[in-house]
């Protein structure tokens, strides 16, 4: 894709800060981190969204997003990782190429999710939601 910012990453057009690939990934440093040491793990083909790529290139980019965790427990000495995939705008994805954002948490570091649990107006609603989704398995 000629006008994809993370394909002119993989072809070199635009520089990053690469940590790790292989010939199927490449894992480099985002450039607007939420924590320092935040990196991303993309497939070096363009695939966009999860549900149009391929399951073993999937799979093997949620195992690199295993190793990179670990790598910044060890490395960076991070307390916690948050792994998090964003598909489509509604979501919160700005660049349509699927990728992982690998981001090591520390205890203090002051970042928080504006993570507020909502509650269902009752059981049936939630078991109605499970239905639908469960027609679309
Ligand atoms: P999204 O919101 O699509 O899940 O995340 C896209 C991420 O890509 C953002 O965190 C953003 O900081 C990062 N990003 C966007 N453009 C560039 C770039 O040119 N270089 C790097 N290294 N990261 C980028
Ligand atoms: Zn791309």
């Amino acid at each position: 894709m000629s006008d994809c910012i993370f394909c002119k990453i993989v072809s070199g057009d635009i520089p990053a800060t690469v940590v790790y690939e292989d010939d199927d990934v490449l894992v480099f440093m985002d450039i607007g981190p939420i924590i320092k040491g935040h990196a991303l793990v993309i497939s070096k083909e363009h695939h966009d969204p999860v549900t149009e790529t391929p399951d073993e290139l999937l799979a093997k980019m949620h195992l690199t997003a295993k190793k990179i965790a670990a790598a910044q427990v060890n490395g960076l000495g991070a307390d916690g990782v948050n792994i998090i995939q964003n598909n489509g705008i509604a979501a919160g994805q700005e660049v349509p190429h699927i990728h992982i954002h690998v981001i090591p948490r520390f205890g203090e570091d002051g970042h928080h999710w504006n993570w507020a649990a909502k509650k269902y107006d009752s059981f049936e609603e939630m078991a109605e939601m499970a239905e639908k989704i469960k027609a679309g398995l």
